[in-house]
Formats: C-alpha cells, structure tokens, sequence
C-alpha cells in the first residue's frame, strides 16, 4: 500500500521564486500544448501525445523562450502529460469536462523528479538543493514529488510506502453518532468535543475581510499593496481553520480505525439538511464529509469494517432498550427517554448503540 504526504514548505525568497517559475513554465507547457491539440482538432488530424508534444516543444518552444532552461525539464513534460491524462478522462469519464487554459495563480503546481530524500526538518530537491520542510521526517528513495501552492504556502506532496499495522482490535464494535454539541459519541460511552475553529476564528475573519474591503479601490485597475496583503491575512485564516479541523478529525478517525473491530456511522445526507441553515453550516463546520472520507481509508488500512446506516435508519428516534420508535423527537430534546420501558440516555449515547445494533444485524 501506499500513502501519500502533504507537507508545508518553508521557502526561502529565492526558492520562492524559482518555484513560481516552475509552476510559470509547467502553465506555459500546458496552455501550449492544449493550443496545439487544439489546432490539430481543427484540421481534423489525430491529436498529438505527451511525447510528441514534448519533442516539439524542445525543438520549438524551449528555443524561443530562455527561461525554460532555468527550470527542471520534469516540469513542462510532467505538464503535459497531465494534459494527455485530462483528455483520456474526457473521453473515457461520462461527466468531466474538456481541458481548460490554466490561469496565472490558480492551482500552481509543477512536477520534480529525481533521487529525493528528507532527511530532519529539510527534504533535498533537484534544482532547488535544501528546502526546511514544516515538520521533521525520514525517507530515502522518494522517486517524484509534486510542488502545490495553496492560500500563500507552497507544499509537497509524494508517496510513500506504507504497511498498515494490523493491530489488536481490543475495542470491538462501535456505534458512532456524529452531531453538533459533540463532534461524535460512542456506543462505549467515549465523547470527543465538537471541533468549532470556524466559530473561534469568527471574529478575526471578519476583521480581515473587512479589511480587504475597506483596501478594495472601486475602478482601479491595479489594486494597492495593502489590498494585496489583507487578502493573503484572509487566505491563510481560512487555511488555519482547515487544518485545526482536519488535524481534530485525524485523531477521531485514527482512534476508532485502530481500536475497533467495526464501526457504525450515519450516512449524513448534507443537502437534504441545508434547507436547515443553521443545522447545515454546523455540519460542515463539523467537516463530517472529511470523517468519512478519513474513516474509509483508514479502516482499510488497519482492517477495520466500516458500515454505513442508510439516512432512513431513525437512530436518534428509536429506543436502544426496546426498540420503541417515537413519533417525534426535536432538536432540542437533549435525554431520550422512552415512553414505553422508561429508558433514559443521553441523545446521541442512545443514537450510537442503536448503530452499533444496526452493525450487528
Ligand atoms: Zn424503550
């Protein structure tokens, strides 16, 4: 198996800047070659391959344009062997879309490869040497990496081997209810607290954004420094909050893949709840979509069986005593308790064992 790593870089100005020529050339490369498909639809030729692409572009476009030889060659020809992959999708795939012109500043990203090891707090890459990675690390024989810039920071990503410990489950099954005052309760009785970054860093975003509209000059061409800056305060808050979340997440998802056997969750159905405004946006701010997309991995990997209730299943309304169904239960009603065998639980306790009995069954 493999697993893929994300790590934030710490560029220096001049790494910063040889990686926007990278992504610079990888866009150039793109864009040119997607014209040339492109000219060749028109004449009704067969459209050319990433390889006779990266010929011509050798023998044509690197000549012309000096600034191609100061970046690795893996750029441009990785670029274009995107484009030949966003093609074969479009043929194959019913629903994607044709290719497009890649924008300046959009979706930066350009491809190395060569003998890449990272090693402490640095991972070495060829033609930029040492770059201080965000976090400390060991792994030799990386064969590729991908460059990304997101919301002002550069990352790399690349693959690694990986062996999933097939660890003791010395938990069992769980029933997990994932909800809005908690982020999600166990059948065992285990509450992890609800994760709220958004509603922490509420006020701080807007200030920031406030701030990008107050530097905002109405009819200018060519918006200030300032302006500039204040969006970049806002771009890296929105990046705080995600990782606050994501992080929170991982330790949930990795807790219940590893310790037990099967686990039980609802499939929440996010767009038949947006019409609750308020319910939807705790949801997302919960990122319940990233729980399971974590919880599916994860149980693959350490060999653990997921089930997913379907939305019909009425684990909140049904007693786990006996079984009764109430006919309403709201919002508010914190304690189920059950008319017919006098049952009292927390909601959400009582949600997550009637999971875990929807597993067992
Ligand atoms: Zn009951």
């Amino acid at each position: 198996m493999m697993k893929s790593l994300k790590i934030r870089l710490e560029l220096n100005d001049v790494q910063t800047t040889l990686a926007r020529k990278h992504a610079g050339v990888a866009r150039h490369a793109y864009n040119w070659g997607l014209s040339a498909c492109k000219q060749a639809f028109e004449k009704q030729e067969k459209r050319p391959s990433s390889i006779d692409l990266h010929k011509k572009l050798v023998t044509e476009v690197k000549s012309k344009n000096e600034w191609y030889y100061e970046v690795s060659k893996c750029a441009p020809q990785q670029a274009l062997r995107n484009l030949d992959e966003a093609y074969k999708r479009f043929f194959k795939v019913k629903g994607s879309k044709l290719p497009v012109f890649k924008k300046k500043g959009r979706k930066d990203s350009f491809y190395l490869e060569g003998n890449i090891e990272a090693k402490g707090g640095f991972i070495k890459l060829p033609k930029f040497g040492k770059i201080k990675l965000s976090e400390k690390m060991d792994y030799q024989g990386i064969k590729n990496v991908m460059i990304s810039r997101q919301a002002y920071h550069w990352f790399v990503s690349f693959k690694i081997p990986f062996v999933p410990e097939k660890t003791e489950k010395t938990k069992g099954k769980v029933g997990v209810d994932l909800g809005i005052k908690t982020l999600a309760t166990l059948s065992e009785g285990t509450v992890y607290e609800a994760i709220k970054p958004y509603k922490k860093y509420k006020r701080k975003l807007r200030i920031a954004q406030r701030q990008v509209s107050k530097k905002f000059q109405k009819g200018k061409k060519e918006q200030s420094k300032n302006y500039a800056k204040a969006k970049i305060k806002v771009a890296k808050l929105h990046y705080k909050i995600s990782c606050i979340r994501k992080n929170a997440l991982h330790q949930v998802t990795s807790d219940l893949a590893k310790n037990h056997s099967q686990i039980v969750i609802e499939d929440l159905n996010v767009s038949g709840m947006s019409k609750n405004h308020k319910l939807a946006s705790a949801i997302l701010d919960g990122g319940f979509y990233e729980f399971r997309r974590q919880l599916d991995y994860k149980c693959a990997w350490y060999g653990s069986e997921l089930v997913v209730a379907d939305r019909f299943f009425a684990s909140s309304k049904t007693c786990s005593n006996c079984g009764k169904k109430k006919a309403k239960l709201s919002l508010k009603e914190r304690v189920f308790c059950c008319e017919k065998c006098h049952f009292e639980a927390d909601r959400d306790l009582n949600a997550s064992i009637n999971l875990k009995k929807f597993g067992a069954s």
